[in-house]
């Protein structure tokens, strides 16, 4: 079972819906008051327990053929965490954190930086290894997500596992993280 430790007894940190949003609160409260900020219990989270990626292969919508996409799903593993993150917390894959983006479009070719017409913005996303077709539902912005949907409620996705990234220094991370879970309800 994985657990973020408390930092001041033998707890461990468990989310609380608070006056100011949410916050993780230690098990043992109230003899133990030791709380820490959401983003702060995730970026510990992956420093202890790194980030896994999963592949799986989906037909490309354009040229028909099989391609893989990779993304990370950091809200279904931190769910292990806590049923807390089931509930209605950010989704976070591809395209979410620069930093893990980075190191996956060096490992995998088809993981490349597009441009949205849609979003006006650049992404990390999948493309096809067949035909360089952006890979999506709407084929313009990448959601894994959308993709997954099914699996993800089954929790069936552990067969699509194929690697953890380790980061014990979370410092790249920092920004990213403290931007999406700082939003978080
Ligand atoms: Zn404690
Ligand atoms: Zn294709």
């Amino acid at each position: 079972m994985k657990r973020i430790r408390c930092q001041e007894c033998d707890g461990n940190y468990i989310l609380r819906d608070g006056k100011f949003g949410v916050f993780a609160g230690c098990s043992n409260y109230p003899r133990c008051r030791s709380t820490k900020k959401l983003y702060e219990v995730v970026l510990e989270y992956i420093r202890i327990y790194g980030i896994g990626i999963y592949r799986w292969d989906r037909e490309c919508w354009k040229c028909k053929k099989k391609t893989a996409v990779y993304s990370y799903y950091l809200d279904y593993e931190l769910a292990e965490l806590d049923e807390f993150f089931n509930s209605g917390l950010p989704a976070v894959g591809l395209g979410d954190l620069a930093y893990i983006d980075g190191l996956l479009s060096q490992k995998y070719a088809t993981i490349q930086k597009r441009y949205s017409n849609t979003t006006h913005s650049s992404y990390m996303a999948n493309t096809c290894s067949h035909c360089g077709a952006l890979q999506g539902r709407n084929y313009v912005v990448e959601d894994p997500h959308e993709i997954v949907e099914e699996l993800w409620h089954s929790r069936g996705m552990d067969k699509f596992w194929i690697e953890t990234i380790a980061c014990p220094d979370t410092s790249p991370l920092v920004s990213d993280i403290k931007r999406i879970y700082s939003q978080a309800p």
